[in-house]
Formats: C-alpha cells, sequence, structure tokens
C-alpha cells in the first residue's frame, strides 16, 4: 500500500532567527511560545527546528486572510478548486484564501523535481514569509483536475492546514510510541525512498507534548494526522489517518482564529 506523506519543510537554520522575531511581530502570543520552547533530544542548539515551529508560529488570532499565487500557471478550473479546498478551513475559523496574480504570500507549484522540492509540503504558519519569494511555499506534486475528490481533501486540506501553522498530529508522543521502528524504516526506504535520517525526522521524533498548540489528546482521525500502515506498528493496528478535516481540527482552527473575537 502507497502511503501518502507529506513532509513538513522548514526554513534553513540562518534564516530562524529572523522567522522567530516575524512571529511575535505578526502575532504577539508567539512570543509567549517562543519561551516554552525545547529542543528535541538529538537537537543541536540552532539547529532542529521542528520544536521551535509548533507553538510559535501562529497567524494573527484576528484571523488569516493570506493572498495565494499559483506559480506554474494552472487552468481556472483547477486554480479555483484547490482553493475551495484551501478556503475549508474557513468554514468554521475566520480563514481565507485569496488569489493574486501578484506575489502572493502563499505559493502553490507542483513540481516533481528537484528532490527536494517534489512531493506534497508546506511550510508552517508565519515561517513562510521569510521563504524566499520566487520559491513556492506549498507544493502538490502533479496535481491536476484528473485526481480524485478524496486526494484534494486528503492533501490540499491537509497542507493548507501546515499553512496555517498545524503540524503533524501523528508526531503525537503517544502515536509515535506505537510504531515499531526497525519495520518503519524498512517500510519507508521500499515505499517512499526516504533514509534513516528523514524516516527519523518525519516519522519518528515526536512532538514535546508541552510544546504542542494542539488538542489535548492525539486525534489520529485528524486531517494533520498520516496513515501508517498496520505492517509497522507495535500492534499491528494501523493509523488510519485523516480524511478531511474533522469535528476537532475545525473547532480548533476556530479556537485559534475565532469568527469573532471574545
Ligand atoms: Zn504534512
Amino acid at each position: 500500500m502507497a502511503v501518502i506523506t507529506c513532509r513538513s519543510k522548514s526554513l534553513p537554520t540562518a534564516s530562524l532567527a529572523r522567522a522567530a522575531r516575524r512571529a511575535v511581530e505578526v502575532n504577539p502570543a508567539n512570543a509567549i511560545a517562543h519561551r516554552v520552547v525545547t529542543r528535541t533530544p538529538t537537537g543541536r542548539v540552532g539547529g532542529r527546528k521542528r520544536i521551535a515551529v509548533v507553538k510559535g508560529l501562529r497567524w494573527p488570532a484576528t484571523g488569516v486572510r493570506l493572498t495565494v499565487q499559483f506559480l506554474d500557471g494552472p487552468g481556472r478550473d483547477l486554480r479555483t478548486r484547490i482553493l475551495l479546498h484551501m478556503n475549508a478551513w474557513g468554514t468554521h475559523a475566520n480563514v481565507q484564501f485569496v488569489e493574486t496574480r501578484a506575489t502572493g504570500k502563499v505559493r502553490i507549484a507542483r513540481l516533481d523535481s528537484p528532490e527536494e522540492m517534489a512531493g506534497y509540503w508546506s511550510y508552517l504558519g508565519t515561517e513562510l514569509l521569510d521563504a524566499p519569494p520566487d520559491e513556492p511555499t506549498m507544493n502538490l506534486e502533479g496535481f491536476t483536475m484528473k485526481e480524485s475528490e478524496a486526494k484534494f481533501r486528503r492533501v490540499v486540506r491537509h497542507e493548507a492546514g501546515h499553512t496555517l501553522g498545524f503540524e503533524h498530529e501523528h508526531m503525537r508522543n503517544a502515536l509515535v510510541q506505537r510504531i515499531d521502528r526497525r519495520k518503519a524504516f524498512a517500510f519507508f526506504d521500499k515505499d517512499q525512498g526516504w533514509t534513516r535520517e528523514e524516516v527519523e525526522e518525519q516519522v519518528l521524533t515526536p512532538l514535546e507534548a508541552r510544546t504542542l498548540m494542539g488538542t489535548r489528546t492525539s486525534d489520529p482521525l485528524s486531517i494533520m494526522c498520516y496513515q501508517l500502515p498496520g505492517s509497522i506498528m507495535k500492534d499491528g493496528r494501523s493509523i488510519r489517518g485523516g480524511r478531511d478535516i474533522n469535528a476537532t481540527d475545525h473547532a480548533f482552527a476556530a479556537a485559534l482564529y475565532p469568527k469573532r473575537l471574545k
């Protein structure tokens, strides 16, 4: 079974300090988050940005309105459809993605090369403000109108979630602990061509619970959760992963970006 995966993308280490300052400018609450940030056990000083992005990259609580630029000239039908799925987050939360022909804050490409740009990925939250302006902030490799509606839901809504600042739900410790490491290395090597290091980074490094800005318990049906096959789980039970933004996701997004400020 080929699983749909996504690599969460981070800025190069050299840009992280600037991105952190910017995050606080955008939403002062991000400063509080930065104080509780910790490194992962394998992190180096100034290295491992994963934890830093978790809490401190949210957009203002007054709402998110982001311009979206398509970099490789997809037809109007595809542009409309992608935007529709991104805006699914706006049914409960104060979130709006609007197309622009100028340079967008969100820049979408469909690259299959070079390798580090291929696949499905997005920058997290305010970090995209410091991405190189001539480069994408989100990649939807090979996406066309031929993709199924299910895949649009699963992939486009998931990547839009990253753009809103949401991390991978499966990185929660409770879910990571259920994974058999050896089997995971073998599986992702065969299925995705990932190195051990990539598997470690993308699948096996749990977010520290106290740095999460997420819901209280891990939610294997969140749109921000990967599919993980039973064959790599210690208990043999697969994690189905989210197929769409679920009620918990909607409630969480609405709490961060409420339609009406209390
Ligand atoms: Zn992802």
